[in-house]
């Protein structure tokens, strides 16, 4: 964790969602069939560290090089040792990890037929120039002006050439800079994705709570369970689906403990309490109310959430009548209340040979899983 005030590890190791920011920031590079070759300017103090940490995150084919004291010396030290098979080379900033493929592709497009491409994004504020003791002198027309970003793509020999012809170029600030006086042809991507550089702890604070959102678990899952009496002169409902039987469950409503369970599960994955919450036994208003309805009500929420049924299981645990065939027409019935394909709906029929309340015949259990998706 980093801490306030710049103390504590390198920021390459700052915890991102969980992902060290180096970590995140390579995984971005990789399986891109235009990369040949990866090769990192790391602290020399950090280079057994970070090898280690590569590593454990199954980062492969990548090569340390120890870093200068500024960061062109840095990407020097890395050109130097690069393939001259190669012909283009892209430096990135390792503190930035959000840079997205479709900014890498547009870039790679951009740069042919150029001498080089790199990200940028148009200068938004308003731009004033100061002078020493912090007057406004005026201000700057922002209308061609870029905050220039990475990764640079350039040609390699270029780059090389830059690095050799100019006495100032370890202190460049970047590698496009470096081509200016050659006069050559960088061509300026802007893109619509966010690509901060995480410099300081209020950047961390700020990436953290963007992955945090954008991480957070797509599929949802509950369970749910429900048992009523089974008592002579009740309607037998089960799934939405009368059963013709002499017995049937006594309830406040009309007792599906099938769809008591899955509207159980569903409010479960959502983290919406449970069905006595929602449709209590003491509110005249429910009393006798169809199970299809309050199941209606339940996904009209689901909704709201976002959340999208995907899938439900369930087993029924009752000794008679035997289901058999019924089974189908459940599932059929629970398929069309749920907005599922058939394929996606499960039920089950168990009997407990003669053991406890189910297996005397004096109840009914159902039991359901329900998986709700996020955003879809
Ligand atoms: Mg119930």
């Amino acid at each position: 964790m980093p801490r306030k005030g710049g103390a504590g590890p390198s920021k390459l190791f700052w915890p991102l969602n969980g992902k060290p920011l180096l970590v995140r920031t390579l995984s971005a590079f990789q399986n891109l069939p235009e990369i040949g070759e990866t090769i990192v300017a790391v602290p020399p103090a950090e280079e057994s560290q970070i090898a280690l940490l590569l590593d454990q995150h199954g980062l492969k084919k990548i090569k340390l090089v120890p870093g200068g004291k500024t960061r062109a010396e840095s990407v020097w030290n890395a050109l130097k040792k690069s393939n001259s098979k190669n012909s283009w080379v892209m430096v990135h900033d390792g503190a930035r990890p959000f840079v997205s493929r479709e900014a890498l592709q547009h870039l790679f497009r951009k740069a042919r037929g150029a001498e080089g491409a790199i990200l940028a994004k148009k200068v938004v504020p308003t731009l004033k120039e100061g002078d020493a003791k912090e007057r406004i002198l005026r201000t700057v027309n922002r209308s061609a002006l870029y905050e220039a970003e990475t990764p640079q793509l350039v040609r390699r020999q270029a780059l090389l050439k830059a690095y050799r012809e100019n006495a100032e170029a370890l202190q460049a600030t970047d590698e496009s800079s470096l081509l200016e006086p050659f006069k050559t042809d960088i061509k300026l991507v802007t893109h619509s994705g966010w690509n901060p550089k995480i410099t300081t702890f209020k950047d961390w604070e700020l990436a953290e709570a963007y992955l945090r959102k954008e991480e957070a678990p797509r599929l949802r899952m509950g369970w749910g369970r429900d048992t009523h009496r089974l008592v002579p002169g009740r309607k037998f409902w089960l799934g939405g689906v009368r059963i013709p039987f002499d017995k049937g469950p006594l309830g406040h409503s009309d007792g599906d403990a099938l769809l008591h369970a899955v509207i159980d599960a569903l409010l479960g994955a959502a983290g919406l309490g449970d069905i006595g919450e929602w449709f209590s036994d003491r509110n005249p208003k429910f009393k006798n109310m169809k199970s299809e309805k309050m199941l209606g009500i339940v996904l009209a929420e689901m909704k709201g959430h976002h959340l999208r049924v995907r899938q439900v299981d369930s087993v029924i645990t009752l000794e008679k009548p035997k289901l058999g065939p019924l089974k189908q027409r459940i599932r059929e019935k629970m398929a069309g209340l749920l907005g599922l394909r058939k394929e996606w709906v499960s039920v089950k029929a168990k009997t407990l040979e003669g053991l406890g309340p189910e297996g005397e015949g004096r109840a009914i259990t159902c039991e359901a899983l329900a998986v709700l998706e996020k955003g879809a």
